[in-house]
């Protein structure tokens, strides 16, 4: 059973671009799935409209079944799935834990004088349990804002995965990572994977999905324009 499917997505721009012309896309549990295509095909475009951060113009999408319409991101973070982008969204000056723990940090300095120092050691143990799960290192103390890119974009992943994230959009992940930060993150994707999640890669590199990867999905133009079994994680249709 998957547990995202996406049926016949279409999305036009207001300035009149056509991104997608009627994708269909699933997601199983437990998959590393690559999207893979060059840019402007419709990549980033589709998964936002998974995570809620954009609208379809037409077009349905299942969860574990169920008719879903996301009216915002956070309608998709509640039904576990969360994308993080290139884009860092992190507040600067305060720490992992603060970023982890407060998300967007709207509103944020009355909600820090509103937590107390126990809710914070309680989120303090369990983001330790998670990361130690994941094989995923953090400083949790240190301002982001000094931090690497690589370090960022973990904070960022585990922000999402402390929402209980099922399903988790990477999108071109590798772009600002050191070679060994690249390696770092694929090892905590396979875990993650063993542990049941499902993990989208977005990509325009074909070696690193090749690595990476249970099965691709290339995107041409706003279609779908193949498919490629990589991996064993993926159910035969
Ligand atoms: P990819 O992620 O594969 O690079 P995108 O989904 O970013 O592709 O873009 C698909 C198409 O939609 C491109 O032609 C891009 O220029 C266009 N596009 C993306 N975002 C917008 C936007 N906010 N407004 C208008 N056109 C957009
Ligand atoms: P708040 O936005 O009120 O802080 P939370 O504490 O639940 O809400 O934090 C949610 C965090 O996750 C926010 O930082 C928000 O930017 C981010 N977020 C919301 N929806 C998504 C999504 N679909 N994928 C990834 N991050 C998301």
């Amino acid at each position: 059973e998957p547990y995202v499917v996406m049926k016949d997505i279409h999305k036009t721009y207001p300035d009149g671009t056509v991104a997608l012309r009627g994708v269909d896309l699933e997601i199983y549990p437990g998959e590393i799935l690559g999207l893979l295509g060059e840019n402007g095909a419709g990549k980033s475009t589709l998964m936002k409209i998974l995570s809620g951060f954009i609208k379809p113009t037409k077009g349905e999408i299942y969860v574990e079944g169920k008719r879903v319409k996301f009216s915002s991101s956070r309608d998709a973070l509640a039904r576990g799935i969360a994308m993080v982008h290139q884009v860092f969204t992190l507040v600067p000056n305060m720490t992992a834990l603060e970023n982890i723990i407060l998300g967007t940090g709207k509103g944020s300095e009355g909600v820090l004088q509103a937590l107390t120092p126990l809710d914070f050691d309680f989120g303090r143990r369990q983001i330790e349990e998670l990361t130690s799960k994941l094989g995923l290192k953090i400083p949790l103390d240190t301002p982001v804002e000094s931090l690497s890119l690589g370090e960022r974009q973990r904070i960022e992943i585990i922000k999402a995965l402390s929402r209980g994230t099922k399903v988790l959009i990477l999108d071109e992940p590798t772009t600002f990572l050191t070679p060994m930060e690249v390696s770092e993150l694929f090892n905590f994707v396979k875990r993650f994977k063993e542990q049941g999640g499902s993990v989208v890669f977005i990509t325009h590199k074909i070696k690193e999905a090749l690595e990476i990867t249970d099965r691709i999905v290339v995107l041409r133009k706003g279609a779908v324009a193949g498919q490629l079994k990589t991996g064993d994680a993926t159910p035969e249709k």
